[in-house]
């Protein structure tokens, strides 16, 4: 049977080339490289076969998802908001949803993932974007905030309350009431194409409706797995690119007549970035099989993943900064980009602390 990545390092290599800091600094991945990637199914590769996917395992994907991340947080970004939103689909829609979306999502339209609102970050339970029934149709009504990929994205999976519970609703983008305005200039993953997504009075077919009537949170957990393991991953990727360009930089640099490398405090710099890659990429590698193996430790397991992968990155991309001095001082190069890309990995799909006290949750619970 044919791998289903095969060949998708060498398209990236192909597309991303050194393009990575120009984007950053324009802002905007071109939408070809989007259309080709989406094309050939990249950008959500765990679709299942069956829905015109590659049906790539979690660990293959992920390993995907961390050589994207190496070359460019912001197409990274895209790639997870893709998967996290054919994710969504997969889990709270039935066999007639799967049919209409998941073919279009893993062959080349582009998707987003909106559950932020200005007074709903950390609390998500505190959303106020509506879904209402109307005969056959339902309406929407909703201000969400950065939403990840939302400036490309074709449709954008909308989390809101319906009924007693909630649900998540499939609107495209060019459907009447939806309007999509650029985050400006945001810190990191500048090109990731981050937007406010207002959504005012948009009616949509019934069976645009995904997972209605479930508890919030429940449904919010469920579409934020995917998100969380393919940060995890990404953050993998940028600990890889910093690692790589600290060690390059420290055997090529001298100073005081030896290289870099030479110098122990230095020697420890990199010792620590070997460290933190390897442990991201173990705690990732221990989520993956338990995404492949359905084990009921998964969501945990993401959690734990996602933590510990952003710290590790963020502190790795701090460290490999110091280890290259001015030379990392210039904007776009490829420590300095990952040293703002990893710090907001430490903000988005549950912050540190909020991925704290689900541990701390999980700790309590824990058999004896
Ligand atoms: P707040 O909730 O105001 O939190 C501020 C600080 O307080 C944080 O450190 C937080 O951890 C801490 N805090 C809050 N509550 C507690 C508590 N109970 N105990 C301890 N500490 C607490 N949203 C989407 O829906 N879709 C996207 O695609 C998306 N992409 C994003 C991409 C980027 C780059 C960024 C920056 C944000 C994105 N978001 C997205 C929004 C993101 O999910 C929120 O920013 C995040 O949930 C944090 O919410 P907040 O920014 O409102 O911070």
């Amino acid at each position: 049977m044919p791998e289903p990545l095969a060949g998708a390092r060498e398209l990236v290599d192909d597309l991303v080339g050194d393009r990575a800091a120009e984007w950053d600094r324009s802002g905007e991945i071109p939408d070809e490289v989007l259309r080709r990637l989406a094309a050939r199914g990249l950008l959500c590769a765990g679709v299942p076969a069956d829905f015109g996917g590659l049906g790539a395992t979690s660990a293959a994907n992920g390993e995907f998802t961390a050589y994207v991340g190496s070359r460019c947080s912001s197409l990274r970004s895209v790639m997870t908001s893709q998967g996290m939103a054919a994710w969504a689909i997969q889990r709270l829609g039935g066999p007639r949803q799967h049919a209409m979306y998941l073919p279009e999502l893993a062959g080349g339209r582009l998707a987003a993932v909106a559950f932020s609102e200005a007074e709903a970050g950390s609390d998500l339970s505190a959303m106020t974007t509506t879904i209402e029934p109307d005969g056959d149709a339902v309406v929407v009504r909703g201000r969400k905030v950065w939403t990840t990929a939302a400036h490309y994205a074709d449709v954008i999976v909308v989390v809101g309350r319906y009924g007693s519970g909630a649900a998540a609703v499939v609107v495209p983008i060019s459907a009447p009431g939806v309007t999509v305005r650029r985050v400006p200039l945001p810190s990191g993953c500048r090109a990731a194409g981050h937007a406010d997504v207002h959504l005012d009075e948009v009616r949509l077919p019934a069976d645009a409706v995904l997972g209605g009537g479930q508890p919030l949170m429940l449904l919010v957990t469920t579409a934020l797995a995917y998100g969380r393991i393919s940060v995890a991953w990404g953050c993998v990727g940028i600990l890889r690119a910093c690692l790589d360009a600290a060690r390059r930089h420290a055997r090529d640099r001298r100073q005081f007549g030896e290289p870099l490398a030479r110098h122990q405090l230095v020697g420890r710099h990199l010792a620590n970035l070997l460290t933190a890659e390897q442990i991201a990429t173990r705690v990732c590698e221990h989520a993956s099989r338990g995404w492949d193996s359905g084990s009921p430790d998964m969501v945990i397991a993401t959690v734990l993943a996602k933590q510990v992968s952003a710290a590790q990155a963020a502190q790795g991309a701090a460290t490999a900064v110091q280890v290259l001095g001015s030379a990392a001082a210039h904007e776009g190069h490829v420590v300095e980009r990952a040293y703002r890309d990893a710090k907001l990995m430490e903000l988005i799909e549950g912050s540190t602390e909020i991925c704290q006290l689900i541990l701390a949750d999980h700790a309590v619970s824990m058999a004896a």
